[in-house]
């Protein structure tokens, strides 16, 4: 394990959210879907399910995907950022099936501040281990997904989306079969 438990998790969902977005179409463009998001990732908390809900959490995926790509010091700034806005106060708590863990908002927090602070307490978390570096997008070309690379020797080069890996053997393939 890199991070904790809960800051994997909370990584792992972040990418999954910026990565809705690079979906064909976007995977993220009704009620229906951002219901299916927030049960998939495990969000609990309080929901409006009404059409700001939505927009407010479509609105938090280039805010994400920004610092997912930024150097330390421009992460740091959106982080906080993200922090301050949401009036984050750190408070261990223990729900569902999770053993303690970090919650900076209350439950009735606005579903996407909620998103965003789970994100940026995660990324704190990089931050800190000087792991930005782990924060890649999908080494295939045709390919705009970010990837969280928690593999021992940073080694993870694509995404889980779609095909890429298999896609890029391929192609690799078959340019070393043209030369040949
Ligand atoms: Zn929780
Ligand atoms: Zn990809």
């Amino acid at each position: 394990m890199v991070f904790t438990h809960d800051t994997e998790l909370a990584l792992a969902s972040a990418a999954a959210l910026i990565n809705t977005a690079e979906e064909t179409p976007d995977a993220l463009q009704t009620l229906q879907d951002l219901d299916a998001f927030v049960l998939a990732e495990q969000y609990s908390g309080t929901r409006t399910h009404d059409d700001a809900e939505l927009a407010a959490v479509r609105a938090l995926r280039p805010a994400l995907r920004e610092i997912w790509l930024a150097e330390e010091d421009a992460a740091v700034v959106l982080a906080n950022k993200i922090l301050r806005d949401a009036h984050a106060l750190p408070q261990l708590v223990k729900h569902d099936q999770w053993d303690w863990h970090l919650h900076a908002t209350t439950p009735d927090a606005p579903l996407a501040q909620r998103m965003g602070t789970e994100a940026a307490m995660a990324l704190v978390d990089v931050i800190r281990e000087k792991e930005l570096a782990r924060l890649k997008t999908c080494a295939a070309d045709d390919c705009n997904a970010v990837v969280l690379d928690l593999s021992k020797n940073r080694s993870r080069r694509f995404c889980d989306t779609g095909n890429c890996a298999n896609r890029a053997h391929v192609a690799a393939y078959r340019a070393r079969q043209k030369k040949s």
